[in-house]
């Protein structure tokens, strides 16, 4: 019988996340912002989300201008001349 790592995955997943996203958002050492280190309620933050924000700059187009993604533009020329990229 093989033990259950459901949990023990979905922390070492987070960890991870955290740990690589240390710098966003203007942390980190060659960060813009004074603080150099996340408090742990930004760490979760970004983790989660490692968007900034969702302004009509950052957000997703659709919401803000009613128009389709760059991801789904270019899906959309390489699906229709049948051109791949690479
Ligand atoms: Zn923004």
């Amino acid at each position: 019988m093989e033990k259950d790592l459901k949990r023990s995955v979905r922390r070492h997943h987070l960890d991870r996340l955290k740990a690589k996203r240390k710098s966003y958002w203007g942390f980190g050492r060659a960060g813009h912002r004074n603080r150099t280190e996340m408090d742990a309620r930004r760490k979760g933050m970004v983790a989660q989300y490692p968007s900034v924000c969702s302004c009509y700059m950052c957000g997703n187009p659709r919401k803000w201008w009613k128009e389709v993604t760059l991801k789904e533009k270019l899906h959309k020329i390489v699906a229709n001349e049948d051109v791949t990229l690479n």
